[in-house]
């Protein structure tokens, strides 16, 4: 008897065997439906395998389904996938198969003139003739209504073969990428970085590399070239590129199509669900050459990806922290190892993961000198705000307004870089010192003024800014503590008033198309002072912006995680590597309390090699990542005493294991979300210790009630 394993969408650790019907034909990838107890389910073929004495009874597969199945390497990616992130296979296959929840974009139909004039020319007729000339109303309906005349008359016409309807194309079919369309000329930094990159590719196989240089020198314009080739020389090869944020995909995206003549399949969660259907599958045809994308177009079913391009490769973006938990820039990695293709991982900043990986030749490391043309790297300057406070009430320094003064005066821009979103972090009751807070989670409430609602960040809960006190019941006593981007808005248009003024975050850029917008606002010169949170602060080429101002540069190093400083370090670095771009040199103003740190003094020397080796000194000493692993567990439920009880049990039931310590539990920093108590414990492994294998037994010694959650959160970024 044939036997399918089917990976189901389901929490269950492994697939099921299903008996294969000789008649379905069936391969591995192949999306089929199977019984599940009463239900009939949807699932993919991971593996088959002859099994000759079988005597369990088996339900077999139903059917195939028409949808294309993944190929053989997308299934053994997710597989992969779930047993490193120790999350059931199908979290992974539930993002591999988002793709397909809508339905595909159904043809439109249109109506149009065909030419042939009406036998009788009415003014009835006229005037739908008239209403048809370049318009493609969707119905008869729809043109009786614009042409002002029963839909009676638009019925005639088309009887009378005057008026055809038409089906188009739901949605752009994706246009063959032109490799010689609009070449670049390298510089002879580029051109060496870009020949090696190419050569690798050519030899084919797995080859990772960190493709390194300094904001502005041209990165992408070297992975463009070396994607040139590939397609050139490979008529089915395909490419990735994933980037950190939705709004720099718009911005790549436009590179692709000015390079290539020719637009990329777009995936992010912004594109509208029938185009993500096309587009994925585009990619699963081959029909879509190159994609750009957000994280989960990892999962994607390419046929022949031979190019992976993960663009700030540092940034925490790319950690999915939500739901399947996995970081994306490692998950590239394993991708294009199992697919046989070059992975470029491309930084200002690498992280230490990655540095870690070319300074020992696991990776091969391509360094950019300087920047593009005549483009110099900005002027940093440190303001110590014990030596220049701000007014009080204000958060700009006396020499960052003085600053922005003379680059207004010069018709240039001004970037004000902090990362917090709405206009004030806490509000507090001066008559009772109550702070306001989330009611079923531990987090201060942040003020937005533009809605006039308090907004909890971390699970989206808003009220309406109370007018009294809801502890004392003082009147109008709710004060704004602290600057977020809209307060330091309002600061410059008092300081500025001439100057247009913009804030770039996620409230005021939640989608592709308003980022879009704003990006295009601010590189035409249409804005003057843009603040901004990290949403703009990457990536991005602005000409005329010639000073960067950090607001609040301390702000990543409170709280101190693991990655604090490399983090703060990587941000700023980006932030102020906005300033000048092209032939105008830029600065920055990084304002701050601790202009000792090892950050601020690594930032202000563009002394990154320094801070680099004294960071890896310090894991090193403490065996932390790089040079360790480390894996989160995360308990939470409503049930306080359940919780403390599966708390002790797992305590109880840490495994005896070489190079290996578990620390906890412990209440999480956060320890109440949604209603949810939270604790948490952490593991620490040598970087020779099966990590995974140990938790996987630890975690299989305790059954946990239904009541609590246990999540499991390999190499965490975030310990809240
Ligand atoms: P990075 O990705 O390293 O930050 P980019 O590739 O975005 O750098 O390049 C920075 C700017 O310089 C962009 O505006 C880009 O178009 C321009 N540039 C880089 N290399 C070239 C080149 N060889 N020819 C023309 N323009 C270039």
């Amino acid at each position: 008897m044939r036997i399918a394993e089917v990976l189901l969408p389901l929490a269950v650790p492994e697939p099921f065997d299903y008996a294969a019907p000789d008649d379905l034909a069936l391969k591995v990838g192949d999306q089929v439906v199977v019984p599940l107890g009463p239900r009939l389910i949807r699932g993919v073929v991971s593996a088959l395998r002859e099994s000759p004495g079988h005597n369990r009874p088996l339900k077999a597969v139903a059917d195939v389904l028409d949808d294309p199945g993944l190929p053989a390497s997308a299934v053994e990616f997710v597989q992969w996938a779930a047993r490193w992130t120790l999350s059931p296979p199908g979290d992974p296959l539930g993002v591999a198969l988002r793709g397909l929840r809508a339905p595909p974009p159904r043809a439109q139909v249109v109506l149009r003139a065909t030419g042939r004039a009406p036998a009788r020319p009415t003014p009835a007729r006229q005037a739908v003739l008239a209403a048809l000339d370049g318009a493609s109303p969707a119905s008869a309906a729809e043109l009786a209504r614009a042409a002002g005349v029963s839909s009676g008359v638009v019925k005639g016409l088309c009887e009378e073969g005057v008026i055809e309807t038409i089906n188009v194309e739901p949605a752009p079919r994706f246009t063959l990428p032109d490799p010689d369309h609009a070449p670049a000329h390298l510089n002879p930094s580029q051109k060496a970085a870009a020949d090696v990159l190419k050569t690798l590719i050519a030899q084919g196989g797995y080859r990772p590399v960190l493709l390194d240089g300094v904001t502005g020198s041209g990165k992408t314009e070297v992975y463009l070239e070396a994607a040139a080739q590939l397609l050139g020389d490979e008529p089915d090869a395909q490419v990735l590129v994933l980037l950190p944020e939705i709004a720099l995909t718009q911005a790549i995206i436009a590179r692709f199509q000015a390079r290539f003549g020719a637009a990329p399949a777009e995936w992010h969660s912004a594109v509208p669900p029938p185009r993500r259907r096309r587009a994925w599958e585009a990619v699963a045809s081959g029909e879509a050459r190159i994609v750009v994308g957000a994280r989960s177009a990892l999962f994607l079913p390419f046929r022949k990806l031979r190019l992976l391009v993960v663009d700030e490769e540092h940034d925490s973006s790319f950690k999915q922290d939500e739901g399947f938990v996995y970081q994306a820039r490692d998950l590239a990695v394993a991708r294009a190892s199992i697919e046989g293709a070059t992975c470029v991982l491309a930084s200002a900043t690498p992280s230490l993961e990655t540095l870690r990986n070319a300074e020992s030749g696991r990776y091969e490391w391509l360094r950019l000198s300087a920047r593009h043309g005549s483009a110099v790297l900005p002027d940093i300057q440190l303001v110590d705000l014990r030596e220049a406070p701000p007014e009080q009430g204000r958060w700009l320094s006396p020499p960052l307004v003085e600053a922005m003064v003379q680059t207004f005066a010069r018709h240039e821009q001004t970037l004000l870089f902090l990362n917090r979103r709405g206009y004030a972090p806490l509000v507090l009751c001066r008559a009772c010192g109550h702070r306001m807070t989330a009611p079923d989670t531990d987090s201060w409430l942040v003020e937005h003024r533009y809605t006039g609602r308090l907004v909890c960040h971390l699970t989206g809960f808003s009220m309406a800014k109370p007018a009294v006190c809801p502890q004392c019941g003082a009147k109008d006593s709710l004060a704004a503590v602290g600057p977020g981007v809209e307060r330091v808005e309002e600061e410059v248009r008092s300081l500025l008033p001439e100057a247009r003024v913009a804030v770039f975050s996620s409230d005021t850029a939640p989608d592709g198309r308003s980022a879009r917008a704003l990006v295009e606002a601010m590189a035409n010169g249409e804005i003057d002072v843009l603040v901004a949170t990290q949403a703009a602060a990457k990536g991005h080429n602005f000409p005329k912006l010639t000073l960067v101002g950090v607001v609040d540069a301390d702000l990543g190093l409170r709280g101190g995680d693991l990655r604090a400083g490399e983090r703060t370090f990587q941000l700023l670095a980006q932030a102020t590597g906005r300033a000048g771009r092209k032939e105008r040199p830029g600065r920055a103003l990084i304002q701050t309390y601790l202009p000792e740190h090892p950050v601020m003094q690594a930032l202000a020397a563009g002394d990154r090699d320094a801070f680099v080796a004294a960071e890896m000194a310090a894991r090193e000493d403490a065996r932390l990542p790089p040079f360790g692993r480390l894996c989160a567990v995360i308990l939470s439920s409503e049930n306080p005493a359940a919780l403390e009880r599966t708390a002790q049990a797992l305590a109880a039931a840490i495994p005896n294991g070489e190079g290996v310590e578990v620390y906890g539990p412990a209440d999480a920093p956060l320890a109440l979300v949604r209603g949810r108590r939270r604790k948490r414990l952490l593991v620490r492994a040598d970087r020779n210790v099966d990590m995974q294998a140990y938790v996987a037994a630890w975690l299989a010694r305790v059954k946990a009630p239904a009541s609590v959650r246990v999540s499991v959160d390999v190499d965490p970024y975030s310990f809240l």
